[in-house]
């Protein structure tokens, strides 16, 4: 059982498969320390989404080690570790629903005050306050009457409403427009000081602020460093 997560993220040479035989990421070690932000690039296909899945346990991998605040996260439940994770994966989030269930999901009881608070602090108050029925607005199945930006700034309100220490997201690759990715950087930005982010990351923006960015090729880690080391 995990009580606090500081939110040290380390790989140590972890190999994984999805398939028997074919090798998905390779050898792949890394250090995140708390409240920093890293960046994973690389072309689509070189295992990035599926370092992000391993983290949360979505998959099991076959070798090496991964360690949270120095414990082996197999020793983790994982209801204890999802707990403290945020979880903004490409395409699973949005279902049917309201905006508002959307961002509490199970936990009922919160104010609405408490949710506008949280969606003015991620930028998402501004296409929601727009909307007819405000958090009661229908999400339909994956969010398909949402754009791609808006559907990640709910992400943000979800994420932050749980107050992880950890949070791990897949950025969105779909067109943005520019209104919308500047509203999403500078939620990016705030959301740095809540705890350490690990990031999918397509846009600019986000790798030159990011801590450290890995760079990611057929499953292995061909370099490391800041923006400007690489
Ligand atoms: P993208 O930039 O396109 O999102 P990515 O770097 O996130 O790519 P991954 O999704 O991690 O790449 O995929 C790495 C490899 O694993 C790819 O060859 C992919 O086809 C394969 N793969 C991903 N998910 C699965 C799965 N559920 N079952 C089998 N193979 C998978
Ligand atoms: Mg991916």
């Amino acid at each position: 059982e995990l009580d606090e997560v500081k939110g040290d993220i380390e790989f140590r040479d972890v190999w994984f498969s999805y398939i028997p035989g074919e090798w998905v990421l390779q050898g792949v070690s890394f250090h995140v320390e708390p409240r920093q932000t890293v960046a994973f690039v690389g072309s689509t296909g070189s295992g990035k989404s599926t370092i992000l899945s391993l983290i949360c346990r979505n998959y099991e991998f076959q070798k090496g080690e991964i360690l949270i605040d120095g414990i082996d996260i197999r020793k983790i439940r994982i209801s204890s570790l999802r707990r403290h994770f945020g979880q903004m994966l490409q395409d699973v989030f949005l279902f049917s629903g309201t905006i508002r269930s959307n961002i509490v999901l199970r936990e009922e009881n919160i104010p609405d005050e408490e949710i506008m608070k949280v969606c003015r602090y991620v930028n998402a108050d501004h296409f929601i306050n727009k909307l007819e029925h405000g958090l009661d607005e229908e999400v339909r199945e994956r969010g398909n009457n949402f754009s791609a930006g808006q559907r990640q700034l709910l992400s943000f309100a979800r994420t932050i409403l749980h107050k992880p220490s950890v949070m791990i997201l897949d950025e969105a690759t779909a067109n943005i427009d520019t209104e919308t990715e500047l509203l999403i950087q500078d939620s990016l930005e705030k959301m740095r000081s809540v705890g350490t982010m690990l990031i999918v990351a397509h846009r600019l923006s986000t790798i030159q602020h990011a801590d450290n960015i890995i760079v990611l090729s057929h499953g292995r880690i061909l370099e490391q460093g800041t923006h400007q080391q690489l």
